[in-house]
């Protein structure tokens, strides 16, 4: 990629491959996806609603045809994730995180061993269940953050819930930090340590977003969003992206997709592309802002246990302050009188919203384990909040006043 002043010529030149890998990410978010500039045309992509496109004999490649294969109100969105997380193909557009992850799933032959964290989000360990049910995917569950028995598991020497003579994994899955208990993986070791084992590595990077961590850097071989958190950032659409930089992966994805007809509605793409403009200052400052309300809440006489990576005691922090960039806006919150209290806080507040999903603009929260299908590890008592860019004081207010409320019974 090289850098141009000259203004862009309105010829076919991808607005990709005109964007200046060096600028920082912040500004990528704002620059990446635009139409290629010239004279009259306008600032933003267009929306096309189309289903087919005229063509006749034997398409060209990358020839539009028809939507369910591709269509240009995609294409901006894609390229833009590409740039972001540092793709050398554009991104894959989902119609929702499960989407993107399913088909990560599909890259891995029946029977394969997959290794994956235990705190994933609950319906990727409910699908991975759902596989080896049906097609025979043998799943065994870690401690993302213990690096030494990821990758025991991932070669198969131990630690494996069927014993010690597993054979080698084909796939190593990881999130990073982990939903809920926000578990923080040294993904650069896994990585390294997972290749040298033969097994692939997926990434869903939904809690990090692309200015927190970039796992293609790293070697991992496929990136998964859920864009309905913070890409698309308003609670407003539920959509997914995979990324991977590997020729083979990429046309495997866009098969599946293809084939299993998973794809965006292209509203739904326009608007997760205006939500990402704002990616940086809606990340920003709802990290900040996570980070003052961790801090209080950790001297909180109503509180338990609270778990924020920016937290000096927190046992992700030292890792996450050399892998990450942010500490992200996710808490993990026990307030004093157990599950009880927990439900008592979430009716109490009346600025922060009783919401299940994360990364929107507005403060969520939610007690985890009211899902029986949440894993047994996450505590009774936890309640998950999503911070998000309200001001800081009046956030603090509602929930200070919450807790009180909660444990005093008034
Ligand atoms: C929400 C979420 C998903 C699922 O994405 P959808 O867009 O809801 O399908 C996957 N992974 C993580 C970490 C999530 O938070």
């Amino acid at each position: 990629m090289t850098e141009s002043h000259e203004p862009h010529q309105n010829d076919d030149t991808t607005p990709e491959a005109s964007e200046p890998a060096h600028r920082s990410p912040a500004t990528l978010a704002v620059t990446a996806g635009r139409p290629a500039r010239g004279r009259g045309t306008p600032v933003n992509p267009p929306v096309v609603l189309s289903s087919t496109y005229v063509s006749a004999g034997v398409p060209a490649p990358g020839e539009l045809l028809y939507t369910r294969n591709g269509t240009e109100t995609w294409r901006p969105f894609e390229e833009a994730l590409a740039v972001l997380e540092r793709a050398t193909l554009p991104g894959l557009v989902f119609g929702s995180g499960m989407a993107a992850i399913a088909a990560a799933f599909g890259l891995a032959e029946p029977g394969a061993r997959v290794v994956m964290p235990r705190h994933a989000y609950q319906i990727s360990l409910g699908l991975a269940a759902e596989l080896s049910r049906r097609s025979g995917l043998r799943v065994t569950t870690v401690d993302i953050a213990d690096t030494a028995a990821v990758l025991a598991a991932v070669r198969g020497t131990g630690t494996g819930a069927d014993g010690a003579d597993e054979d080698p994994a084909e796939l190593l899955w990881v999130e990073s930090p982990t939903n809920p208990m926000l578990e923080v993986a040294d993904l650069p070791a896994l990585v390294e340590g997972a290749h040298a084992a033969g097994a692939r590595v997926v990434v869903d990077n939904t809690f990090a977003t692309p200015l927190g961590q970039r796992p293609l850097e790293h070697g991992a071989d496929v990136v998964v969003h859920s864009v309905t958190k913070y890409l698309a950032g308003h609670s407003d659409v539920v959509l997914g992206a995979a990324l991977t930089s590997d020729p083979v992966l990429h046309e495997r994805l866009a098969t599946y997709r293809a084939m299993h007809g998973a794809i965006a509605g292209p509203w739904e793409v326009w608007l997760a592309l205006r939500g990402l403009r704002t990616l940086a200052l809606r990340v920003e400052r709802s990290q900040e802002n996570a980070a003052v309300l961790a801090a209080r809440l950790a001297a909180h006489p109503d509180v338990v246990e609270v778990r924020h990576p920016s937290l000096p005691a927190d046992p992700g922090h030292e890792r996450a302050s050399r892998l990450l960039d942010g500490y992200g806006s996710i808490i993990g919150l026990r307030p004093r009188g157990g599950a009880a209290a927990a439900d008592a806080l979430v009716d109490a507040v009346q600025l922060w919203v009783p919401a299940t999903s994360l990364g929107g603009v507005e403060s969520t929260l939610e007690r985890r384990r009211r899902f029986p299908t949440e894993s047994v590890t996450v505590p009774e008592d936890l309640l998950r909040l999503s911070v998000g860019v309200e001001h800081v004081e009046d956030l603090w207010t509602d929930l200070d006043a919450a807790l009180r409320r909660g444990t005093t019974g008034s």
